[in-house]
């Protein structure tokens, strides 16, 4: 098998098909595992699931000797906790670094995958599991000039790992998505001044972060089964109360009261979780976004200031919601600055700074934080060729098509973990990645036991469950918002709901039905 990709998914990948007694493979584009955390080394880069969510749940013993230190933690210390899992369980040696797959061949007679490298290596592999991330594929704004600046250019998603020094700078970030919100306020305190350029603002409630304290790990320690038991109960990973009325069917006083403790509870699915229709009706969402906006008022001294950092031209909810720490205080900075890009659009970027229909803004050092071509971007990087020679970038023109979000039609044995169509980004992705890879383990692991050599997804399975996603995402607000989630954010990409929406509770009941019922909706040859 080869497994593409060395983060918490090709990790554990590696780790359950090796003890399935399979023979693995992993390439890594990276020069060591982590994934997004090796990537993304932006100042402020931490969890918005709480870390002891945010963890493996395979490894009782590994539960138990890891010790998060922060209800929320940074990108070194989950890359410490990744490094730990590759070194405890002795995965290093089959992951291939510095090595980046250019292409998967699939050899319709020899019913096998050929996969090739950057690095000249080319191997043969029966199957293929793409762990390549839905968030690893950066994107650069797509601006004039960008290759004019004379200063430094930094993505968030590709962060120097020896870390930047802004101090007394005149520094630009441009993008106020969830890495734009946890970068701004430490870049804000220490370069000499900060512009932000915004195109759209977003939702940010308080992480409220902070040391763990003893008790709290010794009790989550002590009750790790039952709690991960019923966070595969859960609609997203995370186990939140769920409130089953509408927003629109309780006093003014009362919906203030539960959107307070939401917010006051620094948990990111919290406000969302409040009532039952805020993603379903655009009054009862007006309810959250509203709420949101009047702490936005509080917090921030200006009231235009205020304005613009107000979200008014999408639901709140539609567009994933970020966790703050001190996002919108930052404002009443001096030395922070924010830009409406929309108003006044960035024409170039010029050998001094950065240009809009407005002014010119003279600047040392430029952050991208505009985000990635999401779930597609990393699948179609390589080039898949499946049956009869055709290419996935084609089948997917219009937009991505799976089953289960887990296989392609016309590609035989080719696995894609938290893919398009499954609940992956809407969840905690480590839930998402854990039950992808235990699936696709049994799949084989049955294949083998029965002498079967190829299982694929039948063209009518996949156009069921293609449907099926875009019939549940229209019920909804998401579709109504420029979002990653709609491909919305890459010029040219087909605008299609990628993730499913069903949820982990849903999800994993059809899976496991799919499986009991002998793989109902693939062939297996
Ligand atoms: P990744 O971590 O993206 O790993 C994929 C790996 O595949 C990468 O290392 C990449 O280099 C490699 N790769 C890709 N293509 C190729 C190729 N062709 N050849 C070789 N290697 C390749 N999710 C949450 O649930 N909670 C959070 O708090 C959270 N925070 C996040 C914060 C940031 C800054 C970002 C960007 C994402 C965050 N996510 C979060 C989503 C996060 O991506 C997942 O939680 C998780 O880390 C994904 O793991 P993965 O192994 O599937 O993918
Ligand atoms: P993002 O949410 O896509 O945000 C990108 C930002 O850049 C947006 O504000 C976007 O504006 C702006 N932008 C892009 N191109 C631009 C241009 N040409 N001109 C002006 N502005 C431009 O990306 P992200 O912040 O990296 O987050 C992506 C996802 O990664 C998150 O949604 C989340 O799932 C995950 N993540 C999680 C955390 C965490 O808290 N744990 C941290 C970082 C990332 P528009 O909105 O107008 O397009």
């Amino acid at each position: 098998m080869v497994v593409v990709g060395a983060g918490i998914a090709g990790l554990y990948a590696l780790k359950r098909l090796r003890d399935g007694g399979f023979d693995v493979q992993v390439f890594e584009a990276a020069s060591d595992v982590g994934g997004t955390w090796w990537w993304n080394r932006y100042p402020g880069a931490r969890c918005d699931i709480e870390s002891m969510d945010y963890s493996y749940s395979f490894s009782p013993e590994l539960e138990q000797e890891w010790t998060w230190t922060e209800r929320y933690a940074t990108q070194p210390e989950i890359l410490r906790y990744l490094n730990h899992v590759a070194d405890r369980f002795d995965l290093r040696r089959q992951v291939q670094f510095d090595t980046r797959v250019t292409s998967a061949t699939w050899d319709d007679g020899a019913g096998r995958w050929t996969v090739a490298t950057d690095q000249g290596d080319t191997v043969s592999a029966q199957f293929c599991v793409m762990a390549v991330g839905c968030l690893s594929a950066a994107k650069d704004p797509e601006i004039d000039g960008i290759d004019t600046f004379a200063g430094p250019t930094y993505h968030t998603g590709r962060w120097p790992h020896e870390g930047v020094d802004f101090s007394g700078q005149r520094v630009g970030v441009i993008g106020t998505g969830s890495s734009g919100i946890q970068s701004i306020p430490l870049i804000a305190q220490q370069a000499g001044h900060l512009t932000v350029f915004q195109r759209t603002p977003n939702f940010a409630m308080p992480a409220r972060n902070g040391p763990l304290d003893e008790a709290r790990i010794q009790q989550r320690k002590a009750t790790y089964r039952t709690h991960r038991a019923a966070v595969l109960e859960s609609h997203t990973g995370v186990v939140v109360e769920l409130h089953d009325q509408s927003a629109l069917a309780v006093s003014d006083d009362e919906r203030e009261a539960t959107y307070e403790a939401a917010w006051e509870s620094g948990t990111l699915f919290a406000l969302l979780a409040s009532y039952n229709d805020l993603l379903i009706d655009p009054a009862a969402n007006e309810t959250a976004a509203e709420f949101v906006r009047r702490r936005i008022r509080e917090l921030v001294h200006d009231p235009e200031v205020a304005e613009l950092l107000s979200p008014r031209t999408y639901p709140f909810g539609a567009k994933r919601a970020c966790l703050d720490t001190d996002y919108y205080a930052t404002f009443n900075r001096p030395n922070v600055s924010l830009v409406d890009v929309r108003a006044t659009p960035i024409v170039e970027i010029t050998p001094t700074g950065l240009r809009t229909t407005a002014a010119d803004f003279d600047l040392d050092a430029l952050v991208f934080a505009t985000g990635f071509d999401a779930m597609t971007g990393p699948l179609l990087g390589p080039t898949i060729t499946g049956r009869r020679g055709a290419a996935l970038r084609d089948a997917w023109a219009a937009g991505p098509r799976s089953y289960l979000g887990i296989a392609v039609s016309g590609f035989p044995n080719l696995f894609t973990i938290t893919g398009p169509g499954s609940p992956s980004v809407l969840t905690n992705m480590i839930v998402s990645i854990e039950q992808h890879i235990d699936w696709v383990a049994a799949c084989i692991t049955s294949l083998r036991e029965r002498d079967l050599h190829t299982i694929e997804a039948t063209p009518d399975a996949e156009a069921f469950w293609v449907d099926h996603v875009n019939e549940v995402a229209s019920f909804t607000l998401y579709p109504t918002a420029d979002s990653w989630y709609m491909g919305a954010n890459v010029p040219g990409k087909p605008r299609v709901f990628m993730p499913y929406i069903g949820g982990v509770a849903y999800y994993r009941e059809v899976c496991a039905d799919v499986a009991a019922d002998d793989y109902r909706g693939f062939a297996l040859a």
